[in-house]
């Protein structure tokens, strides 16, 4: 049949469906008038498309990966210039709350929005629909008698009944029989091949079942009286947003406690994020959990496999009842069903992230509650002054522990001055603390060392010409590693081998080594204590947690008589034989340029004291220390921490500083260092003025040089009602910026190098 032209069809051609499609690529702020990173593609007219949907679009002639954010059939753009959407992803539509979520991320952090949203979906093989595979599973068990058949055929077919088709390497490791044996049997009919999706999704009911039953069966561990009470009025919080800080002394059993709130959500179908400050450590709190619930919490980082976070993901975002354990990141999946989120250690720094998006993750936490409309609880034994203020003036639940769990009681804490008891040249345990040490090893007892500082010594001097050896590419001084022979830069991680020679005059044998690393203080301590048996507990020592879980058991099972740590074992670890810890340098910290040097500091050595003496033994803290009429140390050793911070927010209210004011840093970096003298100098000439708001700056930044970016920064002071992110867009905004120089935005800075 011939085809004849149609011209009215031709003249109202019917309307395409537009989708604005929010990309996974960052487009930066505020240069761009497209903040959003959102475009508008045509929808062919197979697709079925809905709000959270994720698509497959061509962006800047790649293929990426996208959500659509609305879909109609207005656009200001021709349709025929607009490129269609390739494929929809069969993972179920991202939902409201999370898109919401995502938005706001990118406007308190001010980040780019494509790159949050990256954030979220970061694990491709969850967003591409399932390629169907073969499949074995069994024939009709009729043709054949089981009875005759050999055991390992028997293996198979028992299995089999209870299990879904499976590919043959599933079928290969869960049963222990060999490839050879499932192909014979389906060559004899006792199996066959299926192609089938290998997604064999669990429905939400098996999932929830699967859990309340293994909660059931978990064995029931007793809470104190205190315990109780505190699971009851975090419990007792009506559905919807709410911030409880949960402030109990180190051992005082707080983990049991959110537990308590984690299961009421499970068995009501909901799902729970608790985040971690280093989730790759935490092998006993997951040991805990396991004892406690019955299952294995879904844990979430960078270094689980590409399936297992295919899973996760997906059960996620299809709302699955479940438990998600993970560091910062785990705030970035798609939760469909959130009942309680946990930030656990709320005051510590790891929670900030310093990297491309800079956030830190308590903060955004909470944000996530609000648009989940879900309770966060807060746990702590030092909580932030941020929290703390929130809790005064009663924006916050605050439910108290005051008392350690079973028998333990605080333990005793004394300084030790070292301007009386100074160690020998090059020694840096006291006499007082090295009796002590006899004492407590004669009677089998556990010492904690703790030196926050990794490598052998932190300063290398040349004896010839007094140059301290540094790294070429940062300001930053070179620490020796022994252990390595290396001297490394913790700023930029490079490593040299360690010579022993300038690198200033050449002169050989002229570098000497000053101050104390963990490495050397372990030295001193196998002179002094030949036969005991020493571990030492550092990111350098421990590289992966597989040797961490191996080398905790040691100490919890008293392998160990003397433990020497940086702040690595500040946390969670539970050591029934520990009954004392040395802080061999009490002042290290306190005198630090930055505004939470006292607060950290505090909040650390409160850490480590709660390490000690946790059973029925009282344990003992020394502090060595040049400064023993220190506030920080006072508060400490009367254990009166409410004090403490009274005075520490008085500092803060006097110099107009965070909790009371907002910061904000934005650092200026390039390799140009002209290049960048000439913009922040035209940037300074464009001070925005507003009253109450001021802007400290460009100055360079303490560490000037990293990675051999000279960086530049300023310093924003605000009132916590103005909107600093608006006031910054503006300003930047107009004038724009050289391409040879970057910009980073931190919003209430941690780092101030
Ligand atoms: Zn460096
Ligand atoms: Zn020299």
């Amino acid at each position: 049949m011939a085809m004849s032209p149609d011209t009215s069809i031709k003249n109202t051609p019917p309307p395409s469906l537009i989708a604005k499609v929010r990309v996974s690529v960052p487009i930066s702020m505020p240069n761009t008038q497209n903040a959003k990173s959102e475009f508008d593609y045509v929808v062919g007219s197979t697709l079925k498309l809905e709000r959270g949907c994720v698509v497959e679009v061509s962006f800047a002639n790649r293929i990426i990966w996208g959500v659509v954010y609305e879909c109609n059939y207005e656009t200001e753009i021709e349709h025929s210039k607009l490129k269609p959407i390739l494929s929809v992803s069969n993972a179920s539509p991202i939902n409201n709350a999370t898109l919401e979520f995502l938005n706001q991320v990118s406007e308190w952090t001010m980040a780019p929005f494509g790159q949050i949203l990256r954030m979220m979906l970061c694990v491709p093989n969850a967003l591409k629909s399932d390629v169907p595979v073969m499949c074995y599973g069994l024939s009709s068990p009729a043709q054949f008698n089981v009875e005759q058949l050999s055991a390992s055929r028997q293996k198979i077919i028992a299995w089999c009944q209870h299990n879904p088709p499976v590919p043959a390497n599933i079928l290969v490791s869960e049963t222990g029989v060999s490839y050879s044996t499932v192909l014979a049997m389906v060559k004899a009919g006792q199996l066959k091949k299926i192609e089938a999706s290998p997604r064999q999704n669990r429905d939400i009911k098996t999932t929830l079942s699967s859990l309340t039953s293994a909660i059931r069966s978990a064995s029931t561990l007793n809470l104190s009286p205190e315990q109780i009470h505190a699971a009851q009025k975090i419990n007792e919080t009506e559905n919807g947003f709410s911030v409880a800080l949960l402030d109990g002394v180190t051992g005082s059993g707080k983990t049991e406690v959110y537990f308590e709130l984690v299961k009421k959500q499970i068995l009501q179908g909901r799902q729970c994020l608790i985040l971690l400050p280093e989730i790759v450590l935490a092998t006993s709190w997951v040991n805990r959990f396991k004892k406690w619930f019955g299952f294995m919490p879904n844990i979430w980082h960078s270094g689980i496999s590409a399936g297992k976070k295919k899973r996760i993901w997906r059960e996620i975002n299809d709302g699955h009842p479940g438990v998600v354990v993970g560091a910062r990141s785990a705030l970035f999946l798609p939760f469909s069903n959130l009942g309680a989120i946990i930030v656990d250690e709320e005051h510590e720094a790891g929670y900030k992230q310093e990297e491309q998006v800079i956030y830190h993750a308590r903060d955004m936490a909470i944000l996530r509650a609000k648009h989940a409309d879900c309770s966060i609880v807060l746990a702590t034994a030092t909580p932030s002054l941020e929290s703390w203020i929130n809790v005064r003036k009663g924006r916050y639940q605050h439910i108290i522990l005051a008392n350690r769990y079973g028998v333990a009681t605080m333990p005793d804490i004394q300084t030790i001055d070292l301007r009386k008891f100074k160690p020998a040249f090059g020694k840096w345990i006291s006499e007082p603390l090295l009796s002590d040490m006899q004492h407590r090893l004669k009677s089998d007892q556990q010492i904690l060392l703790y030196l926050n500082r990794r490598g052998y010594a932190p300063l290398a001097v040349c004896s010839e010409c007094g140059v301290k050896q540094s790294c070429h590419q940062c300001d930053s001084l070179l620490v020796t590693h022994r252990l390595s022979n290396q001297l490394r830069c913790h700023q930029c991680g490079i490593a040299r081998p360690f010579q022993n020679r300038c690198q200033s005059c050449w002169q050989t044998n002229s570098i000497q080594l000053v101050g104390p690393g963990v490495e050397r203080l372990a030295e001193e301590v196998y002179q002094l204590f030949p036969e005991a048996s020493v571990t030492i507990l550092s990111s350098d020592t421990l590289t992966n947690p597989a040797q961490m879980a191996l080398t905790i058991k040691s100490i919890e099972e008293g392998e160990v008589d003397i433990i020497i740590g940086t702040q690595m074992v500040a946390k969670g670890h539970h050591f029934p034989k520990l009954t004392c810890v040395a802080v061999i340098d009490g002042d290290l910290g306190l005198s630090g340029g930055d505004l939470r040097a006292s607060e950290r500091t505090y909040q650390l050595l409160t850490q480590v004291a709660g390490r000690s003496g946790r059973e029925k033994q009282t344990g003992t803290v020394f502090i060595q220390t040049a400064e023993p009429t220190h506030p920080v140390l006072q508060a400490l050793k009367s254990q009166n921490r409410d004090a403490y911070f009274e005075l520490e927010m008085e500092m803060r209210r006097s110099a107009d500083m965070p909790p009371y004011k907002r910061l904000a840093a934005i650092i200026y970096s390039s390799l140009n260092e002209l290049a960048l003298a000439d913009y922040v100098k035209t940037l300074a000439s464009h001070k925005p003025q507003f009253e109450d708001v001021q802007i400290f700056g460009p100055a360079s930044a303490p560490i000037y040089q990293i990675k051999g970016r000279y960086r530049v920064r300023f310093l924003i002071n605000a009132p916590k009602q103005v909107n600093i992110q608006k006031i910054i867009k503006s300003w930047n905004a107009s004038i724009t910026m050289p391409s040879t120089i970057r910009r980073q935005i931190d919003i209430d800075p941690y780092n101030f190098m």
